[in-house]
């Protein structure tokens, strides 16, 4: 059981394939989930246009706060692996007096790589995959350090699968 607070931003941390969009479309109302893939794609007309990646992230950083100043929970898939980029999810979240709390979805390299190279819609190499998952295991361990109040870590498909999120009144 995941228990999060009514109110909360919710940053979803894993590599690529790891199903955090799926996640997302699983436990959280479409208008809830901010998707850095979505807001790369307002900006550039391509989810994958990385190199629209700082302009779609201060799109998506605007549009959490508001929701936050408007008491609504809110959820960012995007990898969040840089600790800058979470950095920036903690200060949102404070801003707006929100706990940031994280959900870690940790799958083996070797699942993900086999989900990403199914897909059409992604095609960086394995070494790409190798880095995230280097840099998620890194980041995994320094998360309650870096503000995040709540750290849930899904360890494996069966976990995840299995997850349930309860809300926690907040007064
Ligand atoms: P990215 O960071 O690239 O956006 P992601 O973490 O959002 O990746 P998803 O898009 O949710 O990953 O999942 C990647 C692929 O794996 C998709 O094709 C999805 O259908 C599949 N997938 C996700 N979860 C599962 C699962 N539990 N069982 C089988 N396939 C899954
Ligand atoms: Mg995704």
């Amino acid at each position: 059981m995941i228990d999060i607070p009514e109110l909360a931003l919710v940053a979803l941390v894993g590599i690529s394939g790891s199903g955090k969009s799926t996640f997302a479309r699983t436990h959280f109302r479409p208008t809830q989930v901010l998707s850095s893939d979505y807001f790369r794609g307002l900006i550039a007309d391509d989810e994958n246009d990385q190199s629209a990646s700082a302009d779609a992230f201060d799109a998506l950083h605007y549009v959490a706060g508001k929701r936050l100043a408007a008491g609504r929970l809110t959820v960012v898939d995007a990898t969040n692996l840089q600790k800058h980029g979470r950095a920036e999810l903690v200060r949102v979240a404070r801003e707006h007096d929100v706990l940031p709390v994280a959900i870690v979805l940790d799958v083996p390299e070797a699942l993900a790589w086999e989900r990403t190279e199914a897909r059409a819609d992604r095609d960086f190499g394995r070494p790409v995959l190798a880095r995230m998952h280097r840099d998620l295991r890194r980041s995994v361990g320094s998360l309650a350090r870096e503000g995040f109040r709540k750290v849930h870590v899904l360890r494996g498909p069966e976990a995840i699968a299995a997850a349930e999120i309860r809300y926690e009144r907040l007064f």
